[in-house]
């Protein structure tokens, strides 16, 4: 039996749609305070309506914004416990048509922007005297490769060498981090895609079906919970087995 969280604030950046909506979905039910961030209202707003949480706008890239992410989770709710980075972009460009701005953007968002919500959160979770980090980082790029994605990858990838680092320098405000990797989730965003491409997509994974965004909720649950406490510096895979056929036969022979 896990130790409630009830009452912990949580911040949740692209809490508004796909993953981040579904991290907040599982916190919210398991009585946590939550805190919305997006760069859009109209959807951050109504996925706080929808939860019970509140929403804050702001870009993970910006400096100032995420200043004001983290004050305003403190101001709403007089503290922040845990924070989900989790926001993320994924144009998908091959290197020959990428615009080197684009591979800028990508880096800006997925990765300079875990950098920026750590460093802005940290003075509560020295203040708290602890504090819980969780990344959504994916199995594309640190695993996987996908063509169109290489920039993607890196910033996937280098969030979890930043990890690392975090996890030994957030040691001193006894404070953990760690990073959930996602395989292929069922998002609003993949719904355009089509039965056909979903079911071949679902195919090619083990336990035959795409993740629910709750999946990744839950181990996000398990890497802020009390029992977690000592682990730090560490990823979770969830993506149904994803990774583990080595060839297309493997994957017929279940
Ligand atoms: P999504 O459905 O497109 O949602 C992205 C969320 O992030 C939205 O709330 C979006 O809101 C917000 N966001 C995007 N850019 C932002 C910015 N610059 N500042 C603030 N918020 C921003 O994406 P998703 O599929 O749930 O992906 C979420 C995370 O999971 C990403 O880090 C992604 O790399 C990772 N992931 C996803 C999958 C998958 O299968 N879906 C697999 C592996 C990893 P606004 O646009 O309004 O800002």
């Amino acid at each position: 039996m896990f130790t409630p969280i009830k009452d912990r604030t949580v911040l949740v950046t692209g809490g508004s749609k796909g993953i981040g909506k579904g991290i907040a979905s599982v916190f919210a039910k398991a009585g946590a305070k939550v805190m919305i961030a997006a760069r859009g209202e109209e959807s951050a707003k109504a996925a706080a309506e929808e939860l019970g949480a509140k929403y804050v706008t702001g870009d993970v890239g910006d400096w100032g914004d995420v200043q004001r992410m983290v004050a305003e989770t403190v101001a709403a709710y007089g503290g922040l416990d845990i924070l989900c980075a989790n926001a993320g972009a994924f144009p998908q460009t091959k290197m020959v048509d990428m615009d080197p701005d684009e591979w800028d953007g990508v880096m800006r968002t997925n990765l300079k922007s875990a950098f920026l919500c750590v460093k802005a959160a940290i003075p509560e979770f020295e203040k708290q005297g602890k504090g819980r980090v969780v990344l959504t980082s994916s199995i594309t790029g640190p695993v996987t490769g996908f063509p169109g994605w290489s920039h993607y990858g890196a910033s996937k990838a280098g969030q979890l060498g930043f990890l690392k680092t975090a996890a030994m320098e957030l040691s001193r405000y006894n404070t953990t981090i760690n990073a959930v990797m996602p395989g292929n989730i069922y998002t609003e965003g993949l719904q355009d895609l089509g039965e056909d491409y979903l079911a071949t997509m679902a195919a090619s994974i083990p336990l035959k079906r795409l993740g629910a965004v709750e999946d990744i909720g839950n181990a996000a649950l398990f890497f802020a919970s009390d029992e977690a406490g000592y682990i730090t510096g560490q990823t979770i895979i969830v993506d149904g087995g994803q990774i583990l056929p080595e060839s297309l036969e493997a994957i017929g022979e279940i």
